[in-house]
């Protein structure tokens, strides 16, 4: 479906943005890769996934943190793939704690990687997709995109602006073949709610498992994890030619969370 376009998915080494990359590549697009860590298993997913299609994959460890290592990144997405037609901002992370004791550096980390990266993609891409007259971007909000937990002030506070950021980039590109939305996960298994899980079951003297059903029965009446997958084919869906007029959404996928 996507042959000789380019997705750009930040945060792809784990996680979300992992199984995001690996249901665009199996759709034929050329991938770039982002994120820390061991790099390897990654690419050899996303390599295997577009294998028949014959994609091209790329990499480049950017800090999402840091604005001038994220013009890098976009530098090399230009001058290797001729720009990015798909932007998935999915870098993120979490950090859990009452605000009078939340530390000054995990707020500006948490709004730097969580939101302000996004920014910072999104200027940068779209001089090239407005060229094009064609672009998706799809961020990678959260249910806390749309209510509130405690102890998650950043965090919460990161994703609200990051649906209110879609909203506003969306009305920006309405009449062009640009889309700009948001995907709001409830719990996903993932290395960052795997913390979550073992931190409960440490504080609470629980099971590991005790505490992973603790954690889904407060949140999310389906009782089930969204996986990473799920959320590639939306990714997919949002992407094609079927949702060319959806704009500025914030679509909840997080087994009944944010109907409560
Ligand atoms: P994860 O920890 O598994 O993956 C995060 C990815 O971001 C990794 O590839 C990591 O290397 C990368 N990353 C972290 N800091 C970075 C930085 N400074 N620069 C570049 N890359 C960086 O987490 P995940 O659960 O897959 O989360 C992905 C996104 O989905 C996040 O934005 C998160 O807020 C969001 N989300 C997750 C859940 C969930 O339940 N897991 C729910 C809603 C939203």
């Amino acid at each position: 479906m996507f042959k000789g376009k380019t997705a750009l998915v930040t945060g792809s080494t784990s996680g979300i943005g992992l199984g995001i990359a690996v249901v665009l590549a199996r759709q034929g697009a050329n991938i770039v890769l982002n994120g820390f860590g061991d790099t390897e298993p990654a690419r050899s997913q996303v390599a295997e996934a577009g294998r028949v299609h014959g994609i091209r994959l790329g990499f480049h460890g950017a800090d999402m943190s840091k604005p001038a290592e994220i013009e890098a990144l976009m530098a090399h997405a230009e001058a290797e793939f001729g720009g990015v037609d798909i932007l998935v901002n999915n870098a993120g992370i979490q950090h859990v704690a009452p605000v009078e004791d939340f530390p000054v550096a995990r707020w500006d980390a948490v709004i730097a990687i969580n939101l302000s990266s996004a920014f910072h993609t999104t200027r940068l891409a779209m001089p090239g997709m407005r060229q094009k007259n064609w672009g998706r971007i799809i961020n990678i909000a959260s249910a806390h995109g749309l209510v509130a937990s405690p102890q998650k002030s950043a965090y919460v506070a990161a994703k609200h602006g990051l649906v209110g950021f879609t909203k506003s980039i969306a009305l920006e590109t309405a009449t062009t073949g640009i889309t700009v939305n948001a995907i709001c996960p409830g719990w996903v298994l993932t290395p960052l709610v795997q913390k979550q899980i073992d931190d409960r079951s440490r504080r609470e003297g629980i099971t590991v498992a005790e505490a992973e059903r603790d954690l889904l029965g407060e949140k999310q009446p389906s009782l089930q994890f969204t996986t990473p997958e799920q959320l590639g084919e939306l990714t997919v869906f949002l992407c094609s030619a079927a949702a060319a007029n959806v704009r500025g959404q914030a679509w909840a996928v997080d087994g009944g969370w944010t109907a409560q």
